[in-house]
């Protein structure tokens, strides 16, 4: 399987002779074996196999394949959140004493993810700004650094993120690079190819695709050589007690190290597993995800556009757009198009905008975004109800901002919908 295309439809399954031309949903939570001894043999990962649905799942098994392939990674596991994939990414090469460098404008839940609870668990974060200059990123590096991470778009800044410079100053302090792909997925960047090692995604948005189903995604390129760093990286290099002595990156490879230490360490102790309904509603979604995709970002390319046109509207943020401030990164790392989610200001700041979203009769008010179904967030009145114009400036949120989700409706009723919300406040 070669093209993107054919991986989203068809990747990671293919059925025998008279077997189910859909993946099957195994919702079993164990799996029988005739002797004690062939179960041992998978508990002390010295066989591949099933033995209980925390730890693994045929048919999470199946979808993460598909996502293996799609980001032309080795190996890759599901996790029941983003949040999840995000938490064990980092805390698989990162704990008490260690250190991170964070891109600032990261996703707000993964901000406070990092910055208060793994704090609390003994791991220090330094955040800089994506735009920092070199100088400031490598200041940013200390002894104990054992990753950077970023985000490719990030949510909802819509800062673009630039992975070849992140990685090339990871790679010099010998630390990976890690990148939440969420935003952008496979289909208009594959990170790994700019020199990112480990991709994470909350699948919950366009993988997913229909707002059905919560879940993430771990991948792993197989390229960062944990061995050439053996002292940084303890846990991939030398024997884990807790599974019969096993050091993953020597019995696994490269290819296969980080995978399997988060499914054999952090699965079994956190159990952040996905349900195998979920894994199935996502591979549903990961069937049209190019197409999706594609519809998704000319739709916001379009209404971006119409909003430059119109004056009762003051500043408009998409990557995609000639004059955003990362258009040139955009064109570099997402030449098809970067999401179906943009920003804008409404003329008359928060009262203006609070009216703004009353009169939306197509587009929903939600939190969530990257569905098929458009959605608009005004977080001045909603998420951020409690904080004053100035310390919203101060939180990087204006007043008057607006978030619009470009769902895959008609790009001319989007467009209409928007203009009457307008016409009306
Ligand atoms: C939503 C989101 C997350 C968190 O994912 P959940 O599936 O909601 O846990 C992480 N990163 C990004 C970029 C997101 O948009």
């Amino acid at each position: 399987m070669q093209n993107i295309e054919t991986i989203c439809v068809q990747g990671g399954y293919m059925p025998g002779n008279g077997e189910p031309r859909q993946i099957p949903i195994v919702q079993s939570t164990t799996f029988k074996y005739s002797t004690g001894e062939e179960m041992a043999k998978l508990f002390d990962l010295e066989a591949t196999g099933y033995f209980y649905s925390r730890l693994q799942n045929p048919t999470c098994d199946t979808v993460a394949a598909k996502i293996a392939a799609l980001e032309g990674g080795t190996a890759a596991m599901l996790t029941s959140s983003g949040q999840a994939a995000n938490f064990f990414a980092v805390f698989n090469i990162a704990s008490c004493g260690d250190h991170v460098v964070a891109e600032s404008s990261i996703y707000g839940g993964t901000f406070n993810l990092f910055n208060v609870t793994m704090r609390k668990m003994g791991v220090d974060f330094t955040f800089v700004a994506p735009d920092c200059t070199d100088e400031e990123l490598e200041a940013a590096f200390k002894p104990n650094t054992k990753a950077v991470f970023g985000e490719t778009i990030a949510n909802p800044a819509l800062r673009i993120l630039d992975i070849e410079r992140f990685a090339k100053a990871a790679h010099a302090h010998g630390v990976p690079l890690i990148v939440d792909n969420t935003f952008a997925t496979p289909i208009n960047c594959r990170p790994f190819e700019f020199g990112a090692d480990i991709v994470t995604h909350s699948t919950t948005k366009y993988m997913d695709g229909h707002g059905s189903a919560v879940g993430g995604a771990i991948v792993d390129s197989g390229k960062f050589d944990w061995i050439a760093h053996k002292d940084k990286f303890p846990g991939l290099t030398t024997p884990d007690e807790s599974y019969h002595g096993v050091t993953y990156a020597e019995k696994f490879g490269l290819e296969g190290a980080f995978i399997t230490k988060a499914t054999a360490q952090l699965m079994r102790d956190f159990g952040s597993t996905p349900s195998p309904f979920s894994a199935y509603l996502l591979n549903l979604g990961l069937e049209s995800l190019h197409v999706r995709m594609q519809r998704h970002c000319e739709n916001a390319k379009a209404v971006a556009e119409y909003l430059k046109s119109d004056p009762r509207i003051t500043w408009v943020s998409c990557p995609d757009l000639e004059g955003d401030r990362d258009y040139a990164l955009a064109k570099k790392y997402l030449p098809k198009g970067s999401c179906g989610v943009i920003s804008f200001g409404v003329k008359g700041g928060r009262e203006a905008a609070s009216r703004f979203m009353a009169n939306l009769k197509l587009c929903a008010i939600e939190t969530h975004v990257a569905d098929a179904r458009s959605c608009c967030l005004h977080p001045a009145s909603t998420t951020h109800r409690q904080m004053s114009d100035e310390e919203l400036l101060g939180a990087g949120v204006s007043a008057d901002l607006i978030r619009m989700s470009c769902g895959i409706e008609s790009a001319e009723d989007l467009i209409n919908d928007v203009k009457q919300a307008l016409d009306n406040i």
